[in-house]
């Protein structure tokens, strides 16, 4: 595991206090205003609300912070997929996609970016060990995939495509930068769905982009100031406010999730079980390596959809909901939604219940 000091996030609850004014309020204050007073000759102050808010301010200067990168953040996930990818390929650029990676970002590429001259090529995340990566420009990674939690090796794939005069984008939605930091592992562009877990409350859509190369970082912003794709003053500080917890319920939430899936793979119920903290998990030797937490996210498959729904419908400890990362734990069958997985497989969102708690309820629904 990486240097598990970083971020500090401690320091990351102090960093708007320790820059206050006597008599300034503690609590960040949310901004809704559209223009700015702005006479005169324009200096570089903020200048109109498509372009600046001091409330995404402030949330990006906490993210920066978790990140250790600059950070711009979006209304969704999808919106800062959307900014990183139309800010790195352009007609004739080659884009490598997880096959099995989150759903959308499929979507996105094949409907408009193919439309646009983009080839795209899809493949599965445990290929993408394999190498072979001469010829793409872009390669966009999700690890763990979601929902397999298949893993690859990041900082392998980041040199590979470097070599290769590639850029990389990986969604790090999953594990938060809490869990993984593909950017101190040579991955160029973090992107994020804060709609999960970085906000945790299940009540706001938001996402970020996050990078040090200064280029794509510039044109992130143009293409946000440009397409309009901007977040709310609202979501943003209810993002704000939810990353003020992030630590604790991550903490909660991965602590617990060790705990559930161990119990899980000796339940007589469960036919499999995937979690990259279990021993004999076919992703557990590379999350060791690179990962400082395993995650909340369990993958179960029972007999059937019958029992698989049973299972999540009858649980009162578990919302049965698409999305995840919430403090409230949830579920669902994936094959609901076409996903290329067995009829009674369950994604389970591990959240902030007290583990003796949710495990005896789990375990009542599953009997
Ligand atoms: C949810 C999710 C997204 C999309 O995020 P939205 O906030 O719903 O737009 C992207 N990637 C992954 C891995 C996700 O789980």
């Amino acid at each position: 595991m990486t240097n598990p000091m970083l971020p500090r996030a401690g320091e990351m609850l102090h960093l708007r206090g320790n820059a206050l004014e006597k008599g300034d309020p503690v609590a960040l204050p949310l901004v809704q205003s559209s223009m700015y007073h702005l006479p005169g000759t324009w200096q570089g102050e903020r200048s109109y609300g498509r372009v600046d808010n001091p409330t995404w301010e402030q949330l990006e200067h906490v993210l920066s912070h978790l990140e250790q990168a600059p950070c711009l953040s979006f209304p969704s996930g999808m919106a800062a997929i959307a900014a990183a990818l139309f800010a790195t390929v352009r007609a004739g650029a080659r884009l490598l996609i997880p096959s099995d990676g989150y759903y959308v970002t499929r979507r996105l590429s094949d409907r408009f970016l193919a439309n646009l001259g983009v080839e795209v090529v899809e493949r599965p995340t445990t290929a993408f060990d394999r190498g072979g990566f001469d010829g793409f420009d872009v390669v966009f990674l999700e690890s763990p995939s979601n929902p397999g939690l298949d893993m690859v090796d990041l900082a392998d794939v980041a040199k590979q495509v470097r070599a290769a005069g590639g850029v990389t984008i990986a969604d790090n939605t999953t594990l938060t930068p809490l869990g993984q930091r593909p950017l101190d592992l040579g991955i160029d562009v973090v992107v994020s769905s804060d709609t999960k877990s970085m906000g945790g409350h299940s009540d706001a859509l938001m996402g970020h982009v996050a990078t040090r190369n200064e280029k794509i970082l510039e044109a992130v912003k143009e293409w946000r100031t440009f397409s309009g794709c901007i977040p709310g003053p609202q979501e943003a500080w209810l993002l704000h406010r939810g990353i003020e917890t992030l630590d604790v319920r991550f903490d909660r939430m991965c602590s617990s999730a060790q705990i559930i899936a161990e119990r899980l793979v000796d339940h007589p119920e469960v036919q499999k079980v995937r979690y990259p903290g279990l021993q004999g998990d076919p992703a557990h030797m590379l999350a060791v390596q690179q990962t400082h937490r395993f995650g909340f996210l369990i993958s179960l498959t029972l007999a059937s959809a019958e029992k698989a729904d049973s299972f999540i419908n009858s649980c009162p400890l578990l919302r049965p909901a698409t999305s995840f990362g919430g403090v409230h734990s949830s579920a669902e069958r994936r094959a609901r939604w076409g996903d290329d997985v067995a009829p009674g497989f369950v994604r389970l969102s591990v959240g902030c219940e007290p583990v003796e708690e949710l495990w005896a309820a789990m375990d009542a629904a599953l009997g």
